[in-house]
């Protein structure tokens, strides 16, 4: 079968050190992907364009597949997060991230495998803020039925197909009865109607998070309003190890972006120590959503070889400074190639 086409955003910060590391690992795996590159962010500002160019968004839309860097967003001031512009721009409405314990990196939980499904599109994220008087601003919740629902919708069939037993949504519908209740609402229909299959749970998340942290084994999927995904995505890196351990992809109904939990971390950018880890699990999950949507086989191949080869090196102890290890990001990428090849 000829090499997939894939859009590659090296990002900000961190990101051109660890996708470069990341195309180099898929290389000597012999990954069947063809890299067309292009810029978003500060990177794209930089060379005079728009901070988030219609080339990239288009070039995305062509090949339905990308990998992507982080993308640094001005805190408090400035333009609109890129990496909320791509999710919107090209209706990515699921995130997904896999957080489990990994052979070798030592956390204080055992036996944590759990998968975070966050809505990716809307809530406090819409970003609609306004000043109402000089006194008062105001930031808006926003739920729809049709985002609620397709999530809801979404996250069953994805626990039902990776044979997952359980969802759990997060919210706070005691407070925000309306918002967080229609989202409560959708899930609950789903579930009743189409996926008896799966157990389902409700908690207030800030109970949930208290649960998290003291018996995260005790979880399955997670199910969230964007914000609370966002959080709680991070919350749940610490049980594991780290950003630098938790992938990630944004679906939508044909287009899939693949990219880390974390940000372009601008406090070890051009260090060369960066953990490449979560970027290159990203790449196994795109490698396995081509195999599984294109019905080619060689990826699903590569991918876990690819990740039979960073968990031997995770076992052995050979890791970045992140995970407590003293390799650099380049050494940590020659000890997966070498181990893969
Ligand atoms: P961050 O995730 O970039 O970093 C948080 C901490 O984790 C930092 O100490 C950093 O050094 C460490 N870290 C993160 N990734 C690491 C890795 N791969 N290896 C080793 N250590 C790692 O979060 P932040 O500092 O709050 O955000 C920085 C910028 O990233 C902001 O502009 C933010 O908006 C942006 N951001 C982008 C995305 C994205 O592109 N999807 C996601 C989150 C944050």
């Amino acid at each position: 079968m000829s090499s997939h086409q894939v859009v590659l955003i090296p990002g900000d910060g961190i990101g051109p050190e660890i996708t470069q590391a990341v195309q180099k690992i898929l290389a000597a795996a012999g990954a069947p992907v063809e890299w067309e590159t292009h810029r978003a962010g500060l990177d794209a500002l930089k060379t005079g364009n728009e901070v988030l160019p219609s080339t990239t968004v288009d070039a995305i839309h062509q090949h339905q597949v990308a990998l992507k860097g982080p993308c640094t967003t001005p805190v408090g001031e400035g333009f609109t997060s890129v990496n909320v512009q791509i999710r919107k721009q090209l209706n990515l409405y699921a995130a997904v991230r896999p957080v489990r314990n990994l052979a070798g990196v030592q956390t204080r939980f055992d036996n944590v495998d759990l998968v975070i499904v966050r809505e990716n599109t809307e809530g406090l994220y819409s970003g609609v803020e306004n000043q109402l008087t000089s006194d008062v601003v105001m930031s808006m919740k926003i739920a729809t039925e049709t985002a609620c629902q397709r999530i809801a919708r979404w996250a069953f069939r994805y626990a039902t197909q990776k044979k997952r037993k359980k969802i759990t949504v997060f919210h706070k519908a005691n407070i925000m009865k309306v918002t967080d209740g229609l989202f409560l609402r959708c899930a609950r229909t789903v579930h009743q109607r189409d996926y008896p299959n799966i157990d389902y749970d409700e908690v207030i998340i800030d109970a949930g998070c208290m649960k998290l942290v003291q018996r995260p084994e005790e979880f399955d999927v997670l199910l969230l309003e964007n914000l609370y995904g966002d959080v709680v995505s991070d919350l749940c890196a610490g049980l594991v190890g780290g950003l630098g351990m938790v992938p990630g992809a944004n679906f939508g109904d044909e287009i899939a972006v693949f990219e880390a939990v974390h940000g372009s971390a601008p406090d070890i950018a051009g260090k060369g120590i960066a953990n490449p880890l979560a970027l290159l699990m990203s790449a196994v999950m795109m490698l396995n959503h081509i195999s599984d949507t294109r019905d080619d086989p060689q990826c699903r191949q590569v991918a876990d070889s690819i990740k039979k080869a960073y968990n031997t090196a995770l076992a052995d102890g050979e890791t970045t400074a992140d995970l407590g290890g003293d390799l650099s990001t380049e050494e940590f990428a020659d000890r997966v190639v070498r181990l893969v090849g």
